[in-house]
This record gives C-alpha cells, structure tokens and sequence, in this order.
C-alpha cells in the first residue's frame, strides 16, 4: 500500500514501507496495486490511477487532519503521506468506484476531445479531397467520409449530453458567469482544477496563458483548450467585461502587425487569438480564486 499526499507543489509525496519519496508526475508512482489518496485530490490525478490498474482507496481529509493533531505532528507533504497511508492500512478508507460519477466525468471528457478531434481531421481531409479531386470521387467515397463524420458527430453529442448530466454544480461565487454552461463547467473539472496549485501563477502556467510556459511549451493542451472555448462563450453571450478584454488585447495586436513587429502568415487569426488569450487569462483568474470553494463543493460528488 501507497500513501500518497499530491499537494506538493514539485509533486507527489509517496510514503510506502521504505519511507517517503516525492515524485513529479503520477506516471512514474512505484508499482503497487493499493494506493491511499485525499478524496478531495484533483480528478486528473484519481483517473490516472484507476487507469493503471491500481485500487484507490480514499480518505477523509478531515480523518487526516484530526489524526495529525492528536499525535501533534507538524504538517508536511511528507508526514501527511504517511498518515493517508496509516488510515488506510486501518480500514478507515473507502474504496474508489469506476462508476463514481467524477471518474466518468472525466473519461467522457477524455472521450468528447477524441471525437472532437477525429471530426475535424476527417472533416479536413474530406474538404480537401472535395478540391483535389472533386470530379472524381465515386458515390461509394461520398457515401463512406459522409456516414462516418455523421458517426463521430453523433458520438461526439452523446458524450456532450452525458457531460451535462455528470457535471457538478459551479462554486457559488462562479454561478453568476453568464456563458458557463454545464459542458464547459464539467471540461475546467476535468481538465484544469486549480486546486492542483498553490500560486496563481503556476495554475496559469499549466493553461498555457503564459508567454514563458507557450515558449517551453510547457502546458497542458486540454486545458487550454476548454479556456478558450469558455472564452468564446463569454464573447457569444455578449458579455461586456470581456468584450472589452478582448477587443483592447486585439487593437494591441493589430497595431503590431502595422509596425511590422510580427511577420506572421495569419495577422487576422493572430489577433483573435490574442484577444482569446486575454479573455482566457482573465477567466483562469477568476476561476483560480474560488479554488477554496470547490472542496466542500465538489468532492466526488456522489
Ligand atoms: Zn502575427
């Protein structure tokens, strides 16, 4: 059994029998079938470990925290391991379900970018086909890129419906965006969960909307994505706050490619995704913020 603390900020604290070692990423946990884990640790982190096989079994943070005061031990990445895997040895954890609905959550989340994706690779290849060979191309061709996309769109909608159904509610505090749908709502859950970082920073560093974490390339892609999808509905809902984010961060950019300070190919696509940039960077912040709030709200929810 592994006792695993994932609030290090480096990364993963892992007590076992040999004592505690921090780890970077939940790809390189030793071998082990049990792992104990906070009930409250990001759902990235809890799909990752079902989907090596592993059992997870979770604990009360509360449980957690009371045990480390009546044994008045100080509080560490490394002392909290250790207790997560105490408790757990004791039978007061419970195990983690594949059927719990944040698990599916995430999987259909996982499923839905797939999809999305292979739409619109067939959907290009198919356009460009249309052009190359437009004369060409048989009934049978037509008909078999036609049912296909058809296909992948209709599971593409399947896996948005089952979204709407697996999200849980947004803090208090984020209910009030306009435009932050259950879709999207469920996408930042699955894929960007701030509670995974201390600075704010860092939680803008892993969305990709730094300038220093897009040159390393140092970012997680489907959490930029859900950004700027979220962003596009912002702008669709007509919301003036970020309009006007949008709309100045794009004038910057403009007014670059006039001065010649970028020799793109694509000005126009440039500037739209500056703006998005901008717009995305505000909402993460505002999402960052209630990051206290999503504890006691989501949990596994259920
Ligand atoms: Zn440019």
């Amino acid at each position: 059994m592994l006792g695993i603390d994932w609030s290090h900020i480096k990364g993963l604290a892992i007590a076992s029998d040999e004592g505690v070692i921090v780890i970077k990423t939940a790809k390189s946990i030793p071998q082990d079938g049990r792992v104990a884990i906070e009930a409250s640790a990001p759902l990235p982190l809890l799909f990752e470990l079902l989907r090596q096989g592993r059992e997870v079994i979770l604990i009360d943070e509360k449980a957690v925290k009371a045990r480390r005061e009546e044994l008045s031990i100080e509080k560490s990445d490394e002392t909290d391991a250790t207790l997560i895997r105490t408790l757990a040895e004791e039978g007061l954890g419970s195990l983690l379900s594949k059927d719990a609905k944040a698990v599916k959550l995430v999987h259909t989340y996982a499923r839905y970018l797939k999809n999305q994706k292979a739409r619109i690779a067939l959907s290009n290849i198919w356009e460009g086909h249309k052009r190359y060979f437009g004369d060409w191309i048989s009934g049978a061709d037509k008909f078999a890129y036609e049912y296909s996309l058809e296909q992948i769109e209709a599971a593409e909608h399947s896996c948005l419906d089952e979204l709407e159904r697996l999200s849980p509610n947004p803090p208090p505090t984020l209910r009030k965006l306009k435009g932050l749908g259950a879709r999207l709502w469920g996408g930042i859950v699955a894929t960007a969960d701030p509670r995974l970082f201390q600075h704010q920073h860092q939680y803008l560093a892993y969305c990709g909307l730094t300038a220093g974490s897009r040159n390393s390339n140092k970012f997680s892609r489907k959490a930029r994505v859900v950004y700027f999808l979220l962003s596009e509905q912002m702008l669709k809902q007509k919301n003036e706050e970020f309009r006007k984010i949008y709309d100045e961060a794009k004038q910057e950019s403009v007014e670059k490619h006039e001065r010649g300070e970028c020799n793109c190919k694509y000005p126009k696509s440039h500037n739209h995704k500056v703006g998005l940039n901008r717009v995305s960077t505000a909402l993460a912040k505002i999402i960052f913020a209630t990051k206290e709030e999503w504890s006691e709200q989501l949990g596994l929810f259920g």
